[in-house]
C-alpha cells in the first residue's frame, strides 16, 4: 500500500458529501458580519446563515434577511421594536429584540457555529450564551478574550466548545501553531501594521486629529477598532487576547511593526524555526478559516501574487510614543480584573476622542490612570467584571486631566 507522508502526519479525513453548517452571525451589519455573508455566498454547499443579529441599523438587516433568508433575525436594541417596519424584511424571518432574541438566536437547535462579531464589551453575552448552549464560536470579538479570557476557556472546555480565532493575528498563530506541539513553542509574535502615525514620535502625536487617526494604511474597518491601531491599543488588546486563548504568559508573547500587513503573525519553535501565515490583508480568509476548519475551501478573498516582486518591512515598536502597548502586556501579566477595566476604559476614551473632548495622546493615559485606580481583584467572577465594567465606565467619562 502506498503511503502518502502528508497523510502519515495529518490524519484528517475530508468529507466526499460536504456536511451543511448552520451560522448565526452576531454583528452581522458590522464589517465581520458582511464579511462573514460573503463568504457563506462563496459555499453555499456548506454554509447557511440561520440567524444575524445587528444592534440598530435595521434596513440594512431587513436587506440581508432578503440575500440569506434567515430563521431569525435579532435587532438588539429594543427601544426600535414599535419603530421598524416589519414588512421591509423576508416573511419567513421571525424579527426579535433585545438579549432576549440574541439568546434565542445563540442557543437554537440547529445552530452549529456562533460568528461573535459585536464590537466591544457588548459582545460578551451572546458569546457567553452560545458557549453555554454548547456551540463552537468563530471569535472575532477580542474584547470577549480581554474582559473574561478565565472564564470564557474555562466555560468553552466544560461545554466541549472549541473557540476559532477571527482576529488576523490570532487566526494567523493558530494556524502556524499546527506545525507543532505547544511544549515545542518558544514565542508568539504578533504583527502589528503600526496603523496611521507609525514612525510619529510621541511629541508629534500630542496634535493629530480625528480624520488622521481614521485613516488606516492598510485595513478598512469600524471606527472603534481603526482609533485603536492608530494608539496600538488594538495591538495591546490582542496581546491579551493571545494570552488567554492560546493560554500563554506575557513573557512568551511580542509585537513587531510590519506596515505592509501581509505576514499576519508567527510562532517561533525552540529549534529556531519560525512559521508564518501570509496572505493580502482582508478579513473574509480568516473569516473563511474559522468556519471551515479543520478542512480549507478554495478561497474568496485576494491571493498573493508571487510572479511580482515585493519586500516585507519589520520595525521594533515605538513603546515611548504608544504607551498603549506596554499596558497590553502589563494587563496580559496581571490578569484578573485588569483586562476589563482597560478595555471599558479605553471604549469610552475612543468614544471621547471621536466627540472631540479628547486629544489623542490622552487616551492611554486615561486608560492608565483608571486601571491604577481601580480596586484589583485576582480571580473575579463574570458579575464582579460587570459591575466593574460599570464603574470603569462612569469614572472614564468623567475623566479629566
Ligand atoms: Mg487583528
Amino acid at each position: 500500500m502506498q503511503i502518502n507522508i502528508l497523510d502519515t502526519y495529518h490524519p484528517r479525513p475530508h468529507s466526499l458529501n460536504p456536511v451543511m453548517k448552520q451560522i448565526a452571525v452576531l454583528g452581522s451589519t458590522g464589517s465581520i458580519g458582511t464579511s462573514t455573508l460573503d463568504v457563506a455566498d462563496a459555499h453555499q454547499d456548506r454554509l447557511k446563515i440561520f440567524g444575524l443579529a445587528a444592534r440598530s441599523s435595521w434596513e440594512q438587516l431587513a436587506e440581508q434577511t432578503h440575500r440569506c433568508q434567515p430563521a431569525i433575525a435579532v435587532l438588539t436594541d429594543e427601544s426600535l421594536s414599535g419603530s421598524v417596519d416589519h414588512s421591509r424584511f423576508h416573511p419567513d424571518t421571525k424579527l426579535v429584540f433585545g438579549a432576549e432574541g440574541i439568546e434565542q438566536l445563540v442557543t437554537a437547535a440547529d445552530v452549529d457555529m456562533v460568528v461573535s462579531g459585536i464590537v466591544g464589551a457588548a459582545g460578551l453575552q451572546g458569546t457567553w450564551k452560545a458557549i453555554e448552549a454548547g456551540k463552537d464560536i468563530a471569535l472575532a470579538n477580542k474584547e470577549t478574550m480581554v474582559v473574561a479570557g478565565p472564564l470564557i476557556m474555562q466555560l468553552a472546555k466544560a461545554n466541549n466548545c472549541r473557540l476559532i480565532p477571527v482576529d488576523s493575528e490570532h487566526s494567523a498563530l493558530f494556524q502556524a501553531m499546527l506545525c507543532g506541539r505547544r511544549e515545542e513553542i518558544k514565542t508568539l509574535i504578533l504583527t502589528a501594521s503600526g496603523g496611521p502615525f507609525r514612525g510619529k514620535t510621541a511629541k508629534e502625536l500630542e496634535s493629530v486629529t480625528r480624520e488622521a487617526a481614521l485613516n488606516h494604511p492598510t485595513w478598512e474597518m469600524g471606527p472603534k477598532i481603526t482609533i485603536d491601531s492608530a494608539t496600538m491599543m488594538n495591538k495591546a488588546l490582542e496581546v491579551i487576547e493571545a494570552r488567554w486563548l492560546f493560554d500563554f504568559p506575557a513573557e512568551k508573547i511580542d509585537v513587531v511593526i510590519h506596515p505592509q500587513s501581509v505576514i499576519h503573525s508567527f510562532v517561533e519553535y525552540v529549534d529556531g524555526s519560525v512559521m508564518a501565515q501570509l496572505s493580502p490583508p482582508d478579513m473574509k480568509l480568516p473569516i473563511q478559516y474559522a468556519l471551515s476548519y479543520p478542512e480549507r475551501w478554495e478561497g474568496v478573498s485576494p491571493r498573493m501574487n508571487w510572479k511580482s516582486g515585493f519586500q516585507f518591512d519589520f520595525e521594533t515598536p515605538d513603546r515611548e510614543a504608544f504607551p498603549a502597548l506596554d499596558l497590553g502586556f502589563e494587563v496580559a501579566e496581571r490578569g484578573g480584573t485588569c483586562g476589563t477595566v482597560l478595555n471599558a476604559a479605553n471604549e469610552v476614551a475612543v468614544e471621547r476622542f471621536l466627540a472631540g473632548e479628547l486629544e489623542f495622546c490622552h487616551i492611554s493615559r486615561l486608560c492608565r490612570d483608571i486601571l491604577e485606580s481601580h480596586d484589583y481583584h485576582p480571580s473575579p467572577s463574570l458579575e464582579e467584571l460587570l459591575t466593574l465594567d460599570e464603574w470603569t465606565r462612569k469614572e472614564t467619562y468623567s475623566w479629566k486631566l
